[in-house]
């Protein structure tokens, strides 16, 4: 819109011209206000009905909450108003008006269901908490990309319509591609394997993941959005100094830069990036210290994934991001490498909020042979993978990388008791559309 003048740059003493929703309309009698917001914040434009034109007052004064209206007129010093400044409207046109009846209410001051707010996402995200996570989450995903290129990796864009699922068949959304099965992708795992072998050596993806999670939990999404990182080269320790770096670049990015989304989420006070180094704990030692936390009913042995109650138990034990590194072999994927001195052992990790997994992360098998028998092992056709096993017999170097969930590291940076305060639009067992 030509000329427009965002609310947050209006100075007394210019004549403007602001475009917005309308907020709120407070009349007080012989003096009424209508409160104009746009993206940058709100301002008051004062209408004094005896010294203004009758129609300009009814247009102002009249219009429906949340309808699109642009004020013209001049901008004064007024102690009084929410921002120090008001407008004295010339003319005010109504763009876009709105119903009277909204399905939420956007200001915040009538609760709605998740539900509710996910249905309407435009009306929820006028919202200031709800707008507040997505700016949020999009300067997550810029500290990201800033700290992938410090770390020399480039970014890459994989197949989202793949022949094979990456960790066998459960999960797997199966579609229709020209009268073939083919399926929507679970995780990039494999085709940045096959490009950090190539001469690109360190790359990273921030793009969707689809899993055919049977249940819903505040934790799961059936369309995830992957953050994954790959390096030739690199072990699992450096994979994990990778890691750690990104997402402390995320919270220090964030504190640095969303202080006003921050306060609007009530989170100001207390931010702070996480402290490093994340402790590196064994799942040896990790299953030990859950056992003597006495919080589970059942004692955990060598072998056992970790439960969810077991994870949070240990999380508040740590009280902060921990690693959690050399997990038995049969417990994680094929394509995970394992110590060459112990194959019950494999150089998988876990990057740990107290609250839940974020991360799962490893060197990976790169000789050829090694990697063929673990397809066998997990009961997978080597065949189907042929695309990505032959590879490995032209020079892969030895590699490792990890895969952050996008959502849940907004989630926990945020506190938000459910995943699905962190997506747009989220898919669910039940949820489709919007
Ligand atoms: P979980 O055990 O918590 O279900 P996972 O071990 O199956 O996760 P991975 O395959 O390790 O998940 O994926 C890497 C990361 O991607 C996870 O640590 C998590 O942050 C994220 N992720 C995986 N599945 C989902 C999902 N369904 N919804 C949201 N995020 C997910
Ligand atoms: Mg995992």
């Amino acid at each position: 819109m030509e000329n427009r003048t965002y609310t947050a740059d209006a100075e007394p003493g210019e004549t403007v011209t602001v475009a917005g929703w309308v907020h709120e309309v407070r009349d007080l009698g012989g003096i009424a206000f209508l409160i104009l917001r746009d993206t940058t914040g709100r301002i008051q434009v004062k209408f004094e009905k005896d010294e203004m034109d009758d129609e300009l007052v009814e247009t102002g004064l009249g219009v429906a909450r949340e309808s699109v209206v642009s004020v013209t007129g001049d901008v004064e010093e007024e102690p009084r108003a929410p921002t120090g400044v008001e407008i004295t409207p010339e003319t005010v046109d109504v763009i876009a008006p709105a119903d009277t009846e909204l399905p939420l209410d956007p200001s915040g001051k009538v609760d709605a269901e998740l539900s509710t707010r996910l249905d309407n996402r435009t009306l929820d995200l006028r919202g200031e908490e709800s707008k507040a996570i997505f700016e949020i989450r999009g300067e997550t995903l810029r500290a990201a990309r800033d700290a992938f290129r410090e770390a020399d990796a480039t970014e890459i864009n994989t197949p989202k319509i793949v022949a094979t699922g990456t960790e066998g068949g459960t999960e797997l959304f199966p579609i229709t591609y020209f009268g073939r099965e083919a399926f929507m992708n679970q995780s990039p795992q494999l085709f940045k394997q096959l490009v950090a072998g190539s001469g690109l050596e360190r790359v990273f993806e921030i793009g969707p993941i689809f899993r055919a999670e049977e249940h819903n939990t505040p934790r799961h999404l059936n369309e995830a959005t992957s953050i994954d990182f790959e390096g030739a080269f690199c072990d699992a320790s450096e994979a994990m100094d990778v890691c750690e770096q990104v997402v402390a670049s995320v919270y220090e990015s964030v504190a640095e830069n969303c202080e006003s989304q921050l306060e609007a989420l009530d989170l100001a006070a207390e931010f702070e990036p996480p402290e490093r180094p994340f402790p590196r704990i064994s799942y040896e030692e990790a299953i030990e210290r859950i056992n003597a936390t006495g919080e589970l009913d059942e004692q955990l042995v060598w072998g056992d994934d970790l439960p969810t109650e077991g994870e949070k138990a240990l999380g508040a034990d740590v009280g902060g991001h921990y690693f959690i590194t050399d997990w038995p072999s049969e417990i994680k994927p094929f394509y995970i490498k394992d110590h060459d001195d112990d194959p019950e052992l494999s150089t998988g990790f876990d990057l740990m909020h107290p609250r839940m997994e974020l991360v799962s992360g490893g060197q990976r098998e790169h000789r050829y042979e090694q990697l063929i028998e673990g397809f066998q092992q997990q009961g997978l056709d080597p065949e189907a993978f042929e695309y990505y096993t032959s590879m490995f017999k032209y020079g892969m170097p030895p590699h490792a990388g990890w895969a952050i969930g996008g959502e849940r590291l907004v989630m926990t940076m945020l506190e938000l008791s459910n995943i699905r305060e962190a997506v747009l639009f989220p898919r669910d067992r039940q949820r489709l559309s919007p």
